[in-house]
């Protein structure tokens, strides 16, 4: 491909709405442009390196006996009744209608699709296993769409559904299917880690999450050096007062504060001089739209996941200033277990605090000195909270270590979830019906991309690993209007091509800090740079993206020294 003819929009300057290096620089090589929030245009270039993720994907699914299909975007609503998600979906399904009032989603998965197409067509124990899978575009409408293609509105993922006649096949192939996924992501070249994830109200280790590993990760990941790793949210912590009793001998009696307009545990802190260990979080949320008190420490979050678990419900949301005003009696706030009639939910380590801090349920008032069981009693204590630094690993009690991740797959044994609530039944040896045993696992292929040059980026720009690059080589002609260059450049690029490679040759009538600087940009592994001076000794500068220096090679020799 001629640089002159291909629509490759670069861009200097860092666009001013782009917060992270993989959206600025997905920007400025030309690879998107972006139409509306979360909804992205792929150009040329940026179509090859997604077309790249794509192949090395299908390769592995295929090898996987997976066979590929294609389904529909537009659902139907009576099939996402039948699970129950048309209305567990919330807001994130998109829906529509048709001409005749009839209704359908835009798929944001397709679990209920995919039930739905093997239920009518597979009858027997003996057409098992089989596994189907898509590459489509999906939609969900994301709260907040960011960092460009990687939370997008719309976005291309690699969807893949097993179905099993029993639990020992699933988990077989699960197994298989974690491998298929570590090469897909080491043949991308990428720095990555699988992860224990929350697998929800199923339980058990059958989810797993494929994290990225990037300082901008949305995902907080411990691991420990047994080879544990889990999502903060997955990890399970133990109760700290089972080894170490807290001492609060000493605890003078709780007193009231006056804690003016600090409604933060770092405002709070400055006034009652007490560190955010010792401060008990009083969170209001509805439990499927009951009001409930959770507390945490200062130091520590909640993990809803974890508290949905416990409290078996299906939705955990913040609760809203009226419904905490209502529980706590109190504004934002200023809400807390002591001398509150409300029924409070405790996370272990709230045990740990010896002189504690907490909302008095009274506007700009705050307790001090407080003591859990002395002067509240939960509920309940239970592991409510994200697993951080140095917390014990699960395995092996060892301190964890933190990092930050993109998940960019994720892999999941459904069992009968999805072919019980649509009754998708098979015919065992017996001739008996039985359930389906499922397992769904997922690529975001367009993130993917944006992970790759989160990890894989210097000051100048992309540096693309080899099986992703959009191109392999750039040849860069400097003065386009001395023939003896030009027909050299020519040649080499008629040339590189004939040996397989794909190439760009950059003849643009462009100054050569300008040529240089695209080449770097858009992160071509190699670059060939033929100028008057070294073309009169018959050598051009041969330079890998991802090495500092240039070798000057005979023109002859250059091809050959690049595919060894
Ligand atoms: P997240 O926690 O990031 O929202 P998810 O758990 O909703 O992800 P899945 O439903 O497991 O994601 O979807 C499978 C894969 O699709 C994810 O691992 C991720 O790589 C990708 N993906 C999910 N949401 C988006 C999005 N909004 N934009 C781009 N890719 C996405
Ligand atoms: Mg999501």
């Amino acid at each position: 491909m001629k640089f002159s003819q291909i629509f490759l929009p670069t861009l200097r300057e860092v666009p001013s709405d782009a917060e992270t290096i993989s959206h600025q620089l997905m920007l400025r090589a030309g690879l998107v442009r972006k139409l509306a929030a979360g909804l992205y245009e792929w150009l040329p270039a940026g179509l090859r390196v997604l077309r790249k993720v794509e192949q090395i994907v299908r390769d592995e699914m295929n090898a996987a006996n997976g066979q590929e299909v294609w389904l529909p975007q537009l659902q139907p609503k009576n099939l996402w009744e039948e699970t129950g998600r048309w209305g567990v979906y919330g807001k994130e399904l998109m829906r529509l209608k048709d001409r005749k009032d009839a209704e359908f989603c835009l798929a944001p998965t397709a679990e209920e699709v995919i039930t739905d197409l093997v239920r009518k067509e597979v009858r027997s124990y003996r057409s098992l296993p089989l596994m189907l899978f898509q590459f489509g575009v999906k939609y969900r409408d994301e709260i907040r769409p960011r960092f460009g293609v990687m939370r997008a509105r719309e976005f291309l993922m690699k969807d893949a559904y097993s179905f099993h006649a029993d639990d020992a096949d699933v988990e077989n192939y699960y197994k298989k299917m974690v491998e298929a996924y570590k090469n897909i992501f080491k043949r991308c070249g990428l720095n990555f880690r699988p992860v224990e994830a929350e697998s929800g109200a199923i339980g058990g280790s059958f989810s797993h999450e494929f994290m990225v590993l990037a300082e901008s990760g949305e995902e907080g990941i411990v691991s420990c050096s047994c080879g544990y790793a889990a999502n903060v949210e997955r990890a399970e912590l133990p109760d700290p007062s089972k080894n170490a009793p807290a001492d609060a001998q000493g605890t003078p009696a709780y007193a009231e504060v006056s804690t003016p307009g600090a409604t933060s545990v770092e405002a709070v802190a400055k006034i009652v001089k007490q560190p955010a260990h010792q401060f008990i979080k009083a969170l209001v949320v509805l439990a499927d739209d009951k009001p409930v008190m959770v507390l945490v420490r200062g130091d520590h979050e909640l993990n809803e996941a974890k508290l949905q678990r416990l409290l078996g419900v299906s939705r955990i949301v913040k609760a809203n200033e009226a419904a905490y005003t209502q529980l706590s009696g109190s504004p934002v706030g200023f809400a807390g277990p002591v001398g509150s009639p409300a029924k409070t939910i405790a996370d272990y380590a709230i045990r740990t605090i010896t002189d504690g801090v907490c909302g008095a349920n009274k506007k700009d008032m705050h307790v001090t000195h407080v003591v859990p069981d002395r002067d509240f009693k939960p509920e309940q204590y239970a592991d409510l909270r994200k697993a951080a630094a140095g917390d014990p690993c699960p395995k092996c009690g060892k301190p964890m270590d933190y990092a930050r991740g993109i998940e960019v797959g994720h892999t999941f044994k459904l069992g009968t979830k999805y072919s019980d609530s649509m009754k998708a039944t098979y015919l065992d040896a017996q001739g008996k019906a039985k359930s389906f045993i499922m397992g769904c696992y997922g690529i975001g292929v367009s993130r993917v991309v944006a992970a790759c040059i989160e990890q894989c980026h210097d000051a100048q720009g992309i540096v693309w690993p080899a099986a992703l690059a959009p191109w392999d080589l750039i040849i860069c002609a400097l003065n386009i209007t001395n023939t003896t260059v030009m027909s050299a450049a020519e040649k080499l690029y008629k040339d590189a091509q004939s040996k397989g490679l794909n190439v760009l040759l950059d003849d643009r009538d462009l100054q050569t800090g300008a040529k240089l600087k695209d080449a770097d940009l858009i992160g071509i592994p190699w670059r060939i740079v033929l100028g008057e001076r070294k073309m009169a000794e018959n050598k051009v500068e041969l330079k890998a993206r991802s090495e500092k220096d240039s070798r000057d090679v005979p023109l002859n020799d250059v091809l050959a020294q690049i595919k060894s």
